[in-house]
């Protein structure tokens, strides 16, 4: 027999109705483990530590942590919650609710990915388009600038007090991912007002976050993008740029320099499409994909073995760089 309610059931998977019950799930949880995605960046270390500071005011066991590599990026540092962080040997198997926050996919999560099959219950907050909806729940706004403004929306509803620890968090993944504000929409400058007005310093965040790099920085730059190749007639004739950052070119420099590069690939204005191949310490690589118009790197990514957004994708790659390009220009089109 159809009950009424569950006639109503297409309506209950909203965004709005999907966050309306993801609240109560976590207000009784009995223990939680946010898990962050691998290599991470200031929107996922944003929202974990911002989770796992209303978690803890509230009394709930929390543990926050991330797959790979085994440090907090330096740049990330100064956020508040850092005390929260567990390595992910550490992470408990037999936790209540696991929430992933800005992971699009299971493969994410890296080597915490297992812990999944033993949480009870598995709350996903993203934004991401390509995202799979692994969770039991899914809080997936693909309109969203970052997943701390997805966090920001939860906690109203939540009747969390966004003050100034949060409100550094949350800025974090909303500075980063709308690339200093350049990418943004109605509503972007007001969530940054309201947590600018609880008396955070967004130019030191951002400048941390953002705009600071060791000299060593420099002389990188100059050997990969020295390097870096235009193919014009790739991708239907709208054209690929593209650099490969080599373990050599790197040295002892972080990835918030190797993270850099594609940024200012991503700028030639003779090319749709901008890749940047990082090489990782096992051998394979790590493709960084940027489009600006009317290429969806996410799609492209997706099937590739990764995901992200229309406009900024990746994934990863096992082969050498020119059979990475030759697949890559092939995928394009
Ligand atoms: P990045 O180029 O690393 O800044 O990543 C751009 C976007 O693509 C981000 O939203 C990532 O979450 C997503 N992304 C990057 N690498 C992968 C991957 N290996 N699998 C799935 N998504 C990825
Ligand atoms: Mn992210
Ligand atoms: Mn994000």
């Amino acid at each position: 027999m159809t009950t009424a309610s569950e006639a109503d059931l297409p309506e209950l998977d909203s965004l709005e109705a999907c966050m309306q019950r993801a609240v109560p799930v976590l207000e009784n949880a009995t223990s939680v483990t946010v898990l962050c995605h691998v290599q991470p960046d200031a929107d996922t270390i944003g929202s974990g530590l911002a989770l796992g500071l209303v978690l803890e005011r509230k009394g709930i066991p929390v543990q926050v942590a991330f797959g790979f590599p085994d440090e907090l990026p330096i740049s990330m540092r100064e956020l508040p919650g850092t005390h929260l962080l567990v390595s992910a040997d550490q992470v408990r198997r037999d936790v209540d609710l696991l929430v992933t926050v800005d992971c699009g996919s299971v493969g994410r999560l890296g080597r915490l990915s297992d812990r999944l099959e033993s949480a009870h219950q598995v709350l996903v907050i993203d934004h991401h388009r390509s995202n799979t909806r692994f969770g039991s729940m899914n809080v997936v706004d693909e309109s969203a600038e970052s997943t701390t403004a997805v966090l920001a929306t939860l906690f109203d509803m939540w009747d969390v007090d966004i003050d100034d620890d949060l409100a550094h968090c949350l800025f974090a993944g909303l500075v980063t991912d709308t690339g200093s504000f350049r990418w943004v929409r109605p509503g972007t400058h007001t969530l940054a007002e309201r947590l600018l007005a609880t008396g955070i310093d967004g130019s030191r965040i951002a400048r941390r976050l953002l705009d600071t790099h060791p000299f060593g920085w420099l002389p990188m730059l100059s050997s990969v993008l020295g390097s870096a190749r235009l193919e014009p007639a790739a991708a239907g004739g709208r054209g690929l740029v593209y650099a490969v950052v080599r373990r050599e070119d790197v040295g002892d420099l972080r990835s918030e320099e190797i993270e850099s590069v594609i940024d200012i690939v991503r700028t030639t204005v003779e090319a749709e499409v901008a890749a940047v191949l990082k090489e990782a310490a096992d051998g394979s690589w790590s493709v960084s994909l940027r489009s600006k118009n009317d290429v969806d790197v996410a799609d492209v990514a997706r099937r590739l073995g990764g995901g992200g957004h229309r406009f900024a994708a990746g994934y990863t790659a096992y082969a050498g760089s020119d059979d990475i390009i030759a697949t890559l220009v092939e995928t394009l089109g």
